[in-house]
């Protein structure tokens, strides 16, 4: 596939040549049937679309030149990204390997580590899971086992990671492990950021399907030997990187284009008034958790802190997304949950977007975690 515009260059991208690059792929991609039936878009994957994507020249469009980028602003970025999720593009790997991890590569890691991953990531060539949560580690994140020991030039990390999203596609993992077993030491210290090739010997990688219609990856790792030269920023400074690393996650703009999109298949079934003003109050939302994304993206980009914006940023789409859910199960009945066949609205997709929204208040952290991060960070309470 051709670039759709000269790589580099400072100038914005032409949202018409990104709408069609996007409703172009979007088409091809319909033949991969697995992807159809996941529910939310932001959680379905395709090796296809990742390569596309990079091929493009559309990966950290707000990158360096040099890591593969066109040095645009974070904004111009938000912008493809709600594009993408309202053309219903498969981005998990996407997700994780731009927004998330390689927007935290580039910030955290040492130059040479940056400069040896971001290159292939922005090329669609290497997409990364995110080995956070384990079993008794999900909103308590600070209570994660996985144990990192030095050995030489090596750590040897064992543990089990839960929730992977993307695990089983995935060919690197950006992974949490306690490299200080000191009980003494405060949980937040003795936590350590390692990225490793998901080919090393002693990971092996579980799925189970999800309500969406996808699957959720679990990593086993056993005496996996991580080069040390694969450490993320500080020894023992794991626990900003984590936190730095999802005030990315969390500014999900892809889930703004998502709920647009369900809004626009919905507006022909409206019956009558009430429904054309309730799509109208939700299109009004979407614009607001819109305004609320790019407040945070404006704090990153600064350099500020933005763990509370980015939080309002994830709380208020994912509560949206539930409630637009709700509003196309009031508009259309029973016909919300018709899959096939020309009744089916929307190619049937509403059904499992209607089940994945279970997941936008836990995916990412729970929402009572978003808000604690606001009353702490914002309200100071
Ligand atoms: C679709 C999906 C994709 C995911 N992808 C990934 C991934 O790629 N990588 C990864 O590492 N993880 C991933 N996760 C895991 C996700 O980050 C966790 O599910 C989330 O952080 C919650 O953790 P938990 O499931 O252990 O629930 P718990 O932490 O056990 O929470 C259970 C309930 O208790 C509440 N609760 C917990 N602590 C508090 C508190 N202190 N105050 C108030 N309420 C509290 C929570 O809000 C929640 O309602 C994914 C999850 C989903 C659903």
């Amino acid at each position: 596939m051709q670039g759709i515009e000269t790589a580099t260059s400072p100038t914005p991208l032409d949202p018409d040549s990104v709408a069609a690059f996007a409703a172009d792929l979007a088409a091809r991609l319909s033949a991969e049937t697995d992807n159809r039936h996941q529910g939310m878009p932001s959680d379905a994957e395709s090796r296809a679309a990742y390569a596309a994507y990079g091929q493009a020249g559309l990966i950290g469009l707000h990158w360096a030149g040099k890591h593969g980028g066109r040095e645009l602003h974070p904004r111009d970025t938000d912008a493809l990204e709600e594009t993408f999720g309202y053309h219903w593009l498969p981005l998990s790997g996407y997700l994780l390997s731009v927004k998330t991890i390689g927007n935290a590569l580039r910030r955290f890691a040492e130059p040479a580590l940056a400069d040896a991953l971001l290159p292939r990531i922005s090329a669609g060539e290497m997409l990364f899971c995110q080995g956070f949560s384990e079993p008794e580690a999900g909103s308590d994140l600070a209570s994660l086992r996985t144990r990192a020991v030095r050995d030489g030039d090596h750590f040897v990390v064992t543990g089990r990671k839960i929730w992977t999203s993307s695990a089983e596609y995935a060919d690197w993992c950006y992974l949490a492990v306690r490299t200080d077993p000191d009980p003494a030491t405060p949980r937040h210290r003795g936590i350590s950021v390692l990225v490793c090739d998901m080919k090393t010997p002693g990971i092996q990688v579980g799925t189970h399907p999800t309500l969406g219609g996808g699957t959720l990856g679990e990593l086993t790792l056993d005496e996996v030997r991580i080069p040390a030269d694969q450490l993320v920023g500080e020894l023992h400074g794991g626990w900003g990187l984590l936190m730095g690393t999802l005030d990315y996650e969390r500014v999900t703009s892809e889930k703004v284009g998502i709920a647009r999109r369900v809004l626009d298949e919905l507006t022909p079934h409206a019956r009558g008034s009430a429904d054309r003003l309730a799509l109208l109050r939700l299109g009004g939302e979407v614009q607001a958790c819109r305004a609320i994304g790019a407040r945070a993206t404006a704090l990153l980009a600064a350099g500020q802190s933005a763990s509370e914006a980015s939080s309002m940023a994830k709380l208020s789409i994912s509560y949206l997304l539930q409630r637009i859910a709700r509003t196309a199960a009031g508009i259309l009945g029973p016909q919300l949950f018709i899959e096939q066949g020309p009744d089916a609205v929307f190619d049937g997709r509403l059904a499992a977007f209607h089940r994945a929204t279970v997941a936008t208040t836990i995916a990412g952290g729970a929402s009572d975690i978003q808000r604690r991060v606001i009353a702490r960070r914002g309200l100071l309470c």
